[in-house]
């Protein structure tokens, strides 16, 4: 037997506990791995808190990230011992996730444990660095440089956002922190925050084009903040769109892009071809400071992380949140 987060019943009434799970329960796959940590990200909380249809079936165990250690392999780049990491693949959606104390999946999902991190540094980051990661070398792929200008990041107390503006400014940019969380304004320039922007100043409807002021930006929520934040870049800026905390919808104008030439990146860490992913985590090794993953981060016992997931949509939790979940 093992501990697992289940969330059963059906997408009308579900009912979300920490169970004991039986091994024979596990789903499918060429790989067991003994999870020993993983993280609540936005899209673990809207599973838990069943705020969106995240589940696509049930019973199903949430997480989509963890890292552990690999007791089990019929996979041949794999082998009993080995540390490994998941990150997305529709785990924690259609296939049980990482928050359990046991996973058996597809070895094709997994990766090495990067070596500059613990497993527990690595759930830090999760799938919202890893994110944040592919946006900055989205960035960088069309031409954006610390020269270029600054570099808007929203949501910048999140996940996302925190290692957003860690990984930017410790490659030498200028950043414009957008947060909700004036109080946060400290946190923030301790990432490395040049300059704190008001959420409020994006949230509203705004015109088709607005001052030219950002050469690049990372935005994770969406709506109408994102129409307004294409508005305000400058020529041949890059706007790396990840995420849609404030709504799927975006009320914007073509005007960005045919009278500026911005570029809109759609960026998606859950299918990313592995070799991107691979990528992603050299890179964070290279421009992540893992001092400042500390301050970035809150350790919620696996038995209280039901109850995060409200605080997290609620927008109570400052960085990431990490869970260990070995017995
Ligand atoms: P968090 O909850 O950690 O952070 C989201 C942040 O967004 C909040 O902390 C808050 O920051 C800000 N925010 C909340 N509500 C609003 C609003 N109405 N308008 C503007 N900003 C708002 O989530 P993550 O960082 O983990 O994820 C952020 C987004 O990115 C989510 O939508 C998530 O689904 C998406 N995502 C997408 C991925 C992909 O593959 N495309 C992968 C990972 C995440 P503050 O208080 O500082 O303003």
């Amino acid at each position: 037997m093992f501990k697992a987060i289940l969330i059963e019943g059906s997408r009308a009434d579900q009912q979300v506990a920490l169970k004991s799970v039986d091994e024979a329960q596990l789903p499918e796959g060429d790989v067991t791995v003994e999870v020993a940590y993983s993280t609540l990200n936005y899209k673990d909380a809207l599973a838990i808190t069943g705020r969106a249809p995240i589940a696509k079936s049930y019973p199903m165990v949430p997480g989509i990230d963890l890292a552990g250690v690999v007791t089990e392999s019929a996979n041949p780049d794999f082998k009993a011992g080995d540390e490994v990491v998941l990150n997305g693949w529709g785990v924690g959606e259609k296939h049980w996730g990482g928050l359990a104390q046991k996973a058996r999946l597809s070895g094709d999902w997994l990766i090495p444990l990067p070596s500059a991190f613990t497993a527990r540094q690595a759930m830090a980051i999760g799938t919202a660095g890893y994110t944040a990661m592919l946006c900055v070398i989205a960035l960088e792929k069309h031409g954006v440089t610390p020269d270029s200008g600054d570099i808007l990041v929203t949501g910048a107390t999140g996940g996302v956002g925190s290692v957003a503006v860690a990984v930017l400014a410790k490659l030498g940019y200028s950043v414009t922190a957008v947060t909700g969380r004036r109080e946060e304004e400290a946190y923030l320039k301790s990432l490395g925050a040049s300059q704190i922007l008001d959420r409020a100043e994006l949230s509203e409807p705004g015109k088709p084009l607005t001052r030219e002021s950002w050469a690049g930006a990372i935005d994770v929520a969406g709506g109408q903040v994102l129409a307004n934040v294409c508005a305000g870049m400058k020529y041949q800026g890059v706007v790396a769109a990840c995420g849609l905390a404030a709504g799927m919808d975006f009320p914007a104008t073509v005007a960005p892009f045919i009278l500026r030439g911005v570029t809109l990146c759609g960026i998606d860490s859950v299918m990313a071809p592995k070799t991107e992913r691979l990528y992603a985590w050299e890179r964070l090794a290279q421009d992540l400071s893992t001092e400042l993953l500390d301050d970035m981060m809150t350790e919620v016992p696996f038995d209280d992380a039901i109850e995060a997931a409200s605080r997290l949509m609620d927008g109570k939790i400052r960085g990431r949140i990490v869970v260990p979940v070995a017995g």
